[in-house]
């Protein structure tokens, strides 16, 4: 047989392990599901019984490998038994020849074992079937890893656990643990007949593919709807997705003074909404709820715009220490008006304000002012905020709308001594938030997008082949269903004792785990 030309290996550059495989024409769906596993034994076995890929990430790689070859035909490849057993003999016999003639004899052990054990694996059950099997298994995967070898050591620790889930109930999870508990509480105050529509409330920046948080947090926001639709269902309900598409581009500093140039990102922000309105599309099919998306032009215009600014811009002696704790003053931003500057006092910190005047600093071109006019929606619209400060800003919107009722859905790292302190406690009425689960890392920190897109952390999640969760474009990419997160967060509302916890990002996996299992994979 021709050694196959599509197979490539790739070796990293900065580490110079072999770490990707790649194929450029990639496999045709014609190619039988022999051929295609015996290229990979031939591949791949030499790699395996060196040991190159006894090391648990490299298995790793190996099982998503598989998978990818498996993928076009998927039912595991009975046909392709005779020739796998015809390789599996072909390699102990060679096995066995080294082991005679080869003078390290710890090596040859090592390597016969591993050989062996694989082996034994395939002839298990059906050999494709199980060579599939075994690459997915983490305590066979583990069993590799934990071979003795001179080269090999394992690099990523396993967690260790008894693969049982608990919710024990305790506070919010104790407080709405059943469905009307939790609804009646989110529901509070909107009357049992109100013409008003009620908008589920949600935000996002979209500087990559949405990853497991963020579709978390929509998942959430559409299975409340639908939750809330299904006991009250005389209500107008949608989803509104809240898009911030300025970002900050470059950071000058000039005497101690940090600015910075934000721009509409639009282009690279195009790039990511198609997956941004696929998954919302999804949810919107799956549970009936519309949605509606807002940028930030048309919320910074609406009507009752210029009277909330107005009003915190003459209190910010008091708001401000409260609100940004850190400088004091309130993070009021507006881009120098000078043709191609831009430049915006990022923390605020040389605004000066007078009555309904804000006087701003550019470094280059000295003062530009803002008049706050309440009757002129549009006088606010160049004005820019930071974090907490739009979150107060857009609640006392909300509070103030006389057409809609809102609930905000957003991630839990913001609940607590956050928003009592930045957002509630700076309200008149009350303002109903809840709050999705955190996706947490090993260590229960929150799974950041950002440390994601700029650093290139997580690269264990990489190699662990659970990258799929970092990235709503790698998820499609490896076939994994949307599904089944959207499905999972759904159980979370129907039973809300479950909602008032983070999951860990090994959690989310085993439920792709379980799902790929029913589906025969
Ligand atoms: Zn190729
Ligand atoms: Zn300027």
């Amino acid at each position: 047989m021709n050694a196959c030309p599509t197979l490539h290996w790739v070796t990293c550059p900065n580490t110079s392990r072999l770490r990707h495989w790649k194929c450029s024409e990639g496999l045709n769906e014609g190619d039988s599901i022999g051929w295609r596993v015996s290229s990979l034994l031939r591949v791949s076995l030499p790699f395996l019984s060196l040991h190159s890929y006894v090391r648990l990430q490299r298995a790793s790689h190996l099982t998503m490998f598989i998978q990818s070859l498996f993928k076009p035909g998927g039912d595991g490849g009975q046909t392709s038994d005779r020739v796998i057993l015809d390789h599996i003999d072909a390699r102990e016999s060679q096995a066995d020849e080294l082991a005679t003639n080869n003078p390290t004899a710890r090596e040859v052990a090592t390597i016969t074992s591993s050989w062996k054990f694989l082996s034994h694996y395939l002839r298990l059950c059906s050999p494709s079937r199980a060579l599939f099997r075994i690459m997915r298994s983490s305590k066979v995967l583990e069993a590799f890893a934990s071979r003795p070898s001179r080269a090999a050591a394992v690099q990523y620790e396993i967690a260790h656990h008894d693969g049982v889930v608990h919710d024990p109930l305790g506070g919010g999870s104790y407080a709405f643990e059943t469905s009307p508990a939790f609804l009646d509480t989110v529901l509070r105050d909107v009357p049992i007949r109100t013409p008003k529509e009620l908008i589920i409330n949600i935000g996002a920046q979209p500087n990559n593919s949405p990853h497991v948080g963020t579709l978390v947090t929509f998942a959430l926001a559409f299975g409340l709807a639908r939750a809330i639709i299904k006991s009250r269902p005389e209500l107008d309900i949608r989803v509104l997705l809240d898009i911030v598409d300025t970002a900050p581009s470059v950071q000058e500093v000039h005497n101690g003074i940090t600015y910075q140039r934000s721009q509409r990102s639009t282009n690279e922000m195009a790039a990511y909404m198609d997956d941004y309105m696929f998954v919302l599309d999804q949810f919107k099919r799956w549970s009936g709820i519309p949605y509606t998306i807002r940028r930030q032009d048309s919320f910074n215009t609406r009507p009752q715009m210029p009277i909330i600014i107005d009003d915190i811009v003459r209190q910010h002696e008091v708001l401000a220490p409260m609100l940004v704790p850190r400088t004091r003053v309130l993070a009021l931003r507006r881009a120098c008006p000078v043709e191609g500057c831009g430049l915006a006092d990022k923390h605020g910190k040389r605004n000066s304000y007078e009555g309904n005047v804000i006087t701003f600093q550019c470094p280059h071109h000295g003062p530009h002012t803002v008049t706050i006019d309440v009757n002129d929606p549009r006088s606010c619209v160049t004005l820019e905020y930071n974090t907490p400060l739009r979150n107060l800003i857009r609640a006392r919107a909300c509070l103030a709308d006389p057409d809609a009722h809102y609930i905000r859905v957003t991630g839990s790292d913001y609940a607590g001594l956050y928003q009592e302190q930045l957002l509630h406690r700076h309200l008149d009425e009350p303002y109903v938030v809840v709050y999705s689960p955190l996706i947490t890392d090993w260590s229960g920190a929150k799974l950041s997008k950002s440390l994601y897109v700029k650093d290139g952390a997580y690269g264990y999640l990489e190699e662990l082949g659970m990258d799929y969760l970092l990235s709503f474009a790698k998820m499609k990419e490896q076939g994994k269903e949307l599904r089944v997160i959207y499905d999972e967060v759904q159980r979370w509302v129907d039973e809300p004792f479950r909602l008032f916890r983070p999951y860990s990002i090994y959690y989310m996996h085993t439920l792709f785990q379980t799902s790929d299992c029913r589906a025969g994979l």
